[in-house]
């Protein structure tokens, strides 16, 4: 074994609030890949750089296990009996993987019928306790709110200060890859943890020195879940993507902060153009994203066309999860069915497709 570190409390440990007697939970998590678009941005006018921070990389395949990683973690060192989260999805297949591998009992309340299936397999096999609820995300994490008091249980969903903590270290990675600082950053907004833990880690890099200056910060909500945009609570959050179906954000009031000091916006994208930026990515970039993740980069879009940027600006779009946990998704928006031939007819079909 090489003795580089592995994972991110490892990499970024002077960061971050750990100390001797913490025991360090990791699965390798972070160090994930910046992508260069090949094409995306450059038939912008003017042309722009855009790279893919794509946190689908993570071990159970989204950016939830940088904070999962130190929440398990402290919550160890807490010696907690169990941890509990409310979860559109990827926190409860987050929560149910680093639970496991240090044997922590895991709860998850999750709305009935609204997961993605490989989400909701990854809290199974992990052996989770999986409780499926009648009602959206912001009732599963009221209730869990409320237990996790009476039945003192640590809470992991982001209000819980570790998970921003943890989740910061992916700026981290976009200035020590990039070499400096993006122009803009765009990511996909639900709960409002990740953008506040992105500014959160440039800022805290800036007053490090390691880097000089800071980025707008630009989050894009889906247009039936965007409590943000329109200044009120939504009571029926609908998106096809499910992870940012949220209708009354954890981080509301720290997302407007971060939007007013870092000169950015907190703006919405429509499901045809989230799914339009989902097949785009997967076409021409070769990157398969789940929908939720692809609101960054139609957030990109709609900015590009309302000529926001200039020449020589550097876009980073965080890619949040992995295409692979809603395959259903993706089967459903293709309009190229698969077709079946006989065995014996296979060269003929490839001649008359090419
Ligand atoms: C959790 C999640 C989001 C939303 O992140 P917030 O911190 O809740 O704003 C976006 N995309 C994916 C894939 C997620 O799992």
């Amino acid at each position: 074994m090489s003795n580089l570190p592995h994972g991110v409390i490892a990499t970024y440990r002077e960061f971050l609030p750990v100390t001797a007697d913490t025991p360090i939970v990791s699965l390798h998590e972070g160090r994930t890949p910046l992508i260069a678009a090949r094409q995306l941005g450059k038939t912008f006018s003017p042309s722009i750089s855009v790279y893919f921070k794509c946190e689908g990389f993570n071990p159970t395949g989204s950016f939830k296990d940088r904070g999962m990683c130190l929440a398990i973690s402290k919550a160890l060192e807490k010696k907690a009996r169990a941890v509990i989260c409310a979860s559109t999805g990827n926190t409860s297949a987050s929560a149910s993987a680093y639970g496991a591998r240090v044997g922590l009992p895991v709860c998850v309340v999750i709305p009935e019928g609204q997961i993605a299936m490989g989400k909701l397999a990854q809290a199974v096999i992990h052996g989770a306790k999986v409780l499926q609820i009648k009602g959206n995300f912001d009732v599963a994490l009221s209730i869990v709110k409320e237990i996790a008091v009476t039945q003192s249980l640590e809470i992991v969903n982001s209000i819980n200060p570790f998970r921003i903590e943890g989740q910061k270290t992916a700026a981290f990675e976009v200035c020590d890859v990039l070499g400096t600082v993006p122009t803009y950053h765009f990511l996909p907004v639900g709960n409002a943890g990740n953008i506040t833990a992105y500014w959160k880690g440039y800022r805290e890099y800036k007053e490090a020195k390691r880097i000089s200056a800071l980025p707008k910060m630009m989050g894009f909500q889906a247009a039936g879940a965007a409590p943000i945009v329109l200044g009120r609570v939504v009571n029926n959050p609908e998106t096809v993507a499910s992870a940012i179906r949220i209708g009354n954000p954890s981080s509301w009031k720290t997302a407007e902060n971060v939007v007013a000091e870092s000169a950015g916006t907190i703006d919405m994208v429509t499901d045809d153009e989230i799914l339009g930026a989902y097949t785009m990515l997967a076409e021409q970039e070769g990157i398969f994203c789940e929908p939720a993740s692809a609101a960054s980069v139609a957030g990109l879009l709609k900015m590009a066309h309302a000529g926001m940027f200039q020449a020589n600006d550097t876009v980073v779009c965080t890619l949040t999860g992995h295409g692979l946990k809603d395959v259903d998704r993706a089967m459903a928006v293709t309009s190229r069915p698969t077709t079946c031939v006989s065995a014996e007819d296979v060269a003929e079909a490839i001649k008359r497709w090419l």
